[in-house]
């Protein structure tokens, strides 16, 4: 599909947040060996200076999975068939929502920053990813991923 942007722009959701994407966004939550690819964005973007997954505006005709691989591609590079991609998680907060997509790959591949949104990426060890400074919207996704691996895991 020819790329359209035609999601760029603001829209405020149901919950009174600004957000990025008029049809929403999308994240693509890429795992290798135990390490989450994370991007660093950079200073004079839209919560700069943090670490999140790549992502961006969904367009009105792409599905979650397509906008999430997508973006990934222009931010990293990545080829977007190599990922093996698994279950989307919604956070909707009405008239607006964000999608992560959950996918993998067997092992870490070496991706530079293509598109100048993010200053720098890396592979984090998932044990790690709390440590960084998060982007507050993925600090919230990941805090409640960890809460529901606790879940299935029982108590310790
Ligand atoms: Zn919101």
């Amino acid at each position: 599909m020819p790329r359209g942007a035609n999601g760029d722009g603001w829209v405020v959701c149901g919950q009174g947040h600004r957000h990025w994407g008029r049809y929403g966004a999308a994240g693509l939550l890429l795992v290798a060996d135990d390490r989450v690819l994370l991007a660093h964005r950079i200073y004079w973007s839209h919560h700069g200076n943090t670490w999140g997954i790549p992502g961006g505006a969904r367009d009105e005709r792409e599905t979650a999975v397509e906008a999430a691989l997508r973006e990934a591609a222009e931010e990293t590079g990545l080829d977007p068939a190599a990922p093996v991609v698994g279950t989307v998680s919604t956070d909707d907060h009405g008239g607006w929502s964000y999608a992560t997509v959950h996918a993998s790959l067997e092992a870490p591949l070496p991706l530079e920053p293509a598109d100048g949104e993010a200053s720098e990426l890396r592979w984090v060890p998932v044990a790690e990813v709390g440590d960084l400074d998060l982007h507050p919207g993925f600090a919230a996704f990941w805090a409640q991923r960890l809460a529901w691996s606790h879940e299935r895991s029982g108590p310790q």
